[in-house]
Parts: C-alpha cells; structure tokens; sequence
C-alpha cells in the first residue's frame, strides 16, 4: 500500500525541551488508516495532526472496543533517531486485536507507516538527556451503531508527543499500596490487551491509594487476592535472596515489552530468573528474614520504577534499605545505554529511522 502525505501549511513552535512533561504537546502531522469489510485496511495516509469528527453514535465512545500502544523514538548522541523493539509493539497490538475482535493489521507495513510518519516529524525528536518522543498507535471501533457487537469499520491512527526525562529529579523509589478491594483483571477477561476499559477500571483503586499518600496501586489477582499481578500500568519484578521473579504471564498479566527486556538480559548477565506465581505473603516473609533485596516496576515510560515501600492493610515495610537497588540501577542503565545508542544490544532491539 503506497502512503500518501498531506502537509500541514503551518507548523507549531517547538516546545521547550527542559518542560516537556508527559502527553500534552503533539507534534504537526499524525497518521491515518481505516478499514472496512471490502477492503481490508486501507487509504493509509500521513495528515494534519487534528480532531476526528465523529458521529455520537460512534461505537468505541459506548462498549470501548478500542486497543492502543506506547513506545519510544530516541535521538542517539550523534543526532540519529532509533526505535526500540517496534516490532513487539505492533506485533502486541494484533494480540490485543485478537482479544477485542479487531481484524488485524500488516505489522510490517505498520512499522514503516510509523518511519515513515517520524521521517516527516523528525525535528520534533528532542535532543535534551532523556527525552524521547513517545509513539501512541490506537485502533478504534467507528461504526455509528448501538446494538452490541463487533464493529465492522476501524479507525488506525498514530500520533506522536515530545516526552520529557521521566526522572527529572534523579532515580527515586516509590511508595505503593496493595490492593486488596478492587482488581485489574481476572484470567479469561481482558488482562492481556492493552485495551481501553482496563484503564478505566484502575482509575478509582489509583485515585484513592494517591489520596492515601501512595504512587502506585500493587494489584493482586481477582480470584484469590494473594499473588501479585502488576504495579499500576508495570510489571513488577522481586530480587529474593538473588533470585530475580515476575509473576507469569497467566491471562491478566499485560506482556510488557520492558518485562521481556529485563528477562532477556537478566538471563544474559547470568542471573538466577524466575516467572512464577508469588504471594504477597512470601513478599511479606522474605522482607521479616532479610531477604527482600530488591523491588522494581518495568514500563515503556519509566523503564525501571524502584519500589521503596509496600503497604499492604496495617504492615507496612522498607524494601532493602529504601534506596534504589543494585539491579534496577544496572537494568535502567543498561536499556537506556542501548535505547540511546550509547551501548549495543542484542540483534534487532534496535530499528534506525533517520
Ligand atoms: C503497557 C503496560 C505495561 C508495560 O508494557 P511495556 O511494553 O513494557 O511498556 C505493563 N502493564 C500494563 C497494564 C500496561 O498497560
């Protein structure tokens, strides 16, 4: 499918790259494609970055069939720009297509709508440490219709927003809450799209454990509330007495593409890696025998997240010494080396854009 441009006649100031924040700022073009039952996906197209008008019947605004993305295009030292790991995100989002009867998509083609997309966007990439310009593909449900059901037409979209250093102060730990009320998914629901309703459905547990002074929400699994799924919008790793755990991909777990990346290259280093079930409890009992060394979120936004403390009902306790552990340190130093082009990863993490 050939891509057709449409540029913008005028394009927006840059903004100041020392204030960029997080998904306020977008830059001048966006990218389009739709589908319907005759013709597959089709008229992809590079445009105007604006609002989509749409009829209030439209279908993802009632039942959210709707799945999205987030990564990361990044200006190396020598003024290139490098995607990292692209292919998992598109390949990520037909599973989530999967999971909400969206068709699928040409991941290929998918990749080079969005090289194409940052080739024509490419002085938006800031050049400031550790900015980036975050990647949102979103695909939603646009037939204007009320009975529930699979939507037969699609919108696909792209657009793109200059992010600021995640760790502007340096590299903190967080305080977190469990939850033992409200849960994210069960196995068997929608746990492993990144689909809209998931976000929706964190929202209150979010607000109130902000309230309480807390980060993030540490959500336990809907059946039995005892095992840890996943820290906010993170997978969660454990350092137990040298032995480095993430709860398994069970059916509720999103399968982050950062959770991967740290397997991968915990595994590399030569370190004991473990996907397993594990207890709140055995959290709990490791910290009272002193064998809680380390406790880390995993996303596209942060990287590596550290945890300082957990609370959990009346207990409440310091992971380690309450500062960063050795690990994260070394695994956000390490994924933010290759992510910039500072160091080389494995074969094909990388994909050069400009
Ligand atoms: C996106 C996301 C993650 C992290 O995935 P990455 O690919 O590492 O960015 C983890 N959990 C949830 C619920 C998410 O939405």
């Amino acid at each position: 499918m050939k891509i057709s441009t449409k540029r913008a006649q005028q394009l927006k100031p840059k903004p100041d790259e020392t204030r960029l924040g997080f998904g306020t700022k977008f830059t001048d073009h966006m990218f389009n494609m739709d589908y319907t039952a005759d013709k597959g996906w089709h008229t992809p197209r590079i445009e105007p970055y604006g609002p989509i008008a749409m009829d209030p019947a439209t279908m993802v605004l009632h039942y959210g069939q709707g799945v999205f993305e987030g990564l990361k295009a990044y200006r190396t030292a020598a003024g290139r720009i490098q995607l990292f790991r692209p292919q998992e995100n598109f390949r990520r989002l037909n599973r989530s297509n999967d999971i909400l009867c969206i068709p699928r998509f040409d991941e290929h083609f998918a990749l080079e709508a969005l090289k194409e997309l940052l080739t024509v966007e490419q002085d938006w990439v800031p050049r400031a440490p550790e900015t980036s310009l975050y990647i949102r593909p979103t695909i939603f449900a646009s037939d204007p219709f009320l009975g529930v059901r699979a939507s037969h037409t699609y919108r696909f979209f792209i657009i793109l927003s200059p992010v600021g250093a995640y760790y502007p102060e340096g590299f903190n730990p967080v305080k977190i809450l469990v939850e033992n009320e409200h849960v994210r998914a069960v196995s068997g629901g929608t746990g492993e799209a990144k689909t809209l309703g998931n976000y929706a459905a964190s929202l209150l547990a979010g607000q109130k454990a902000h309230d309480a002074g807390f980060t993030q929400v540490l959500w336990l699994d809907g059946v039995e509330r005892k095992y840890i799924e996943e820290v906010g919008a993170m997978n969660i790793f454990f350092v137990i007495d040298g032995e480095l755990i993430t709860p398994a991909l069970q059916g509720s777990i999103l399968a982050g593409i950062t959770r991967d990346t740290v397997l991968q290259l915990g595994r590399m280093w030569g370190l004991t890696v473990s996907e397993r079930r594990i207890g709140i409890e055995e959290v709990l009992k490791a910290n009272a025998s002193g064998k809680l060394e380390e406790v880390f979120g995993s996303g596209t936004a942060a990287v590596i997240s550290p945890v300082g403390q957990i609370a959990y009902g009346k207990r409440a306790i310091t992971v380690g010494d309450g500062k960063v552990g050795a690990l994260a340190n070394r695994f956000y130093k390490a994924i933010t080396d290759i992510q910039y082009g500072r160091a080389e990863g494995p074969q094909g993490w990388i994909v050069p854009v400009a």
